[in-house]
């Protein structure tokens, strides 16, 4: 394989795209590649500030560094979820911790970006691992450490006043999801996946995916290329994750046809703009404000996330 632009050896083929290119001349894709899904998505403007939430992973902290790179005023945020410190000496740092060190390195290694990090056991009195082992009967770790997320990347948003949330999920992360979605006909859920959540009740920011095209073997490549050291190994709770039994199946339909994955998610998207989900569903529903933390909930009384804590 051959680069398309220079003919030197590839250093990734692109079977969905049809391209091939070096390591010298996929960078400059990839940014401007990013720069066109801002754009086409209407993402955000020179002028606003952006929030990165970032993992010590490589799609966040490759989005990071794009859009350092595209001349964004882009900070960042890590949420310390406190996960490994159950683990026993299989892991030999607990997985946040060193997802951590790595969030740090890269926002020192920027001179002028920011790096806000909330320590959820230290803030709140318990980390995910030990919430997850209380509520072990009920509630699975996945969906407490969703929670928790969401509810910490909205609150820092707007405190701290970004325009904007943006998160690392790449074409792989959104197929899948889409995929669940579909085998569920989860209606409320489809007609609100795409690359830009709109901020549809006051307290709720704007959240946006400018990876949302890539798939995750590219932006692997980025952080390689880039020389970003991110953390290689997955969250110890991500085995068994339903989600990764659907990337699974869809990493198999995308051998046997390539472009299968961008295909379904891209196509997803213009049927939705031509209509294919008007429902009643389209009327937001009502939120209130919990009296504790103030963030919009749909329940009338404490929010889920003040809820998990009592
Ligand atoms: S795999 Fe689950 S518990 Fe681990 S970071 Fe992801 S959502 Fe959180
Ligand atoms: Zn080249
Ligand atoms: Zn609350």
């Amino acid at each position: 394989m051959r680069c398309r632009t220079c003919g030197a050896p590839a250093a990734i083929n692109m079977r969905q795209h049809k391209l091939s290119l070096c390591a010298e001349h996929f960078q400059p894709w990839i940014i401007k590649q990013t720069a066109r899904v801002i754009r086409k998505y209407r993402m955000f403007t020179r002028e606003q500030r952006i929030l990165v939430a970032v993992s010590g992973g490589k799609d966040s902290l490759a989005l990071w560094d794009v859009l350092l790179k595209l001349g964004y005023r882009a900070d960042g945020l890590y949420i310390d979820l406190g996960i490994g410190s159950m683990e026993t000496a299989a892991t030999p740092a607990p997985y946040s911790l060193r997802s951590r060190e790595k969030a740090e390195t890269f926002a020192k290694a920027h001179s002028g970006t920011v790096l806000h990090v909330v320590d959820v056991a230290a803030t709140y009195g318990e980390s995910v691992a030990e919430i997850s082992h209380r509520k072990r009967r009920t509630d699975s770790p996945c969906s407490i450490c969703g929670l928790i997320k969401r509810h910490e990347m909205n609150r820092v948003a707007l405190e701290e006043d970004y325009d904007v949330l943006a998160t690392g999920h790449n074409l792989d992360d959104e197929a899948a999801v889409l995929f669940g979605n579909v085998l569920h006909w989860q209606v409320g859920y489809l007609r609100r996946q795409g690359p830009v959540l709109v901020a549809d009740g006051e307290g709720l920011a704007r959240k946006v995916k400018p990876f949302c095209r890539f798939y995750e073997r590219e932006t692997a490549a980025y952080t390689l290329i880039a020389g970003i050291d991110y953390i290689y190994e997955e969250c110890p709770f991500a085995t068994g994750a339903t989600s990764l039994a659907h990337k699974e199946t869809l990493l198999k339909m995308e051998h046997e046809t390539p472009g299968t994955k961008l295909h379904f998610y891209v196509n997803f998207l213009r049927a939705k703009e031509e209509g294919l989900i008007t429902t009643n569903l389209d009327i937001p529903p009502e939120l209130h404000q919990c009296p504790k933390c103030r963030q919009p909930t749909m329940s009338d009384a404490h929010c889920r996330f003040c809820r998990l804590w009592e």
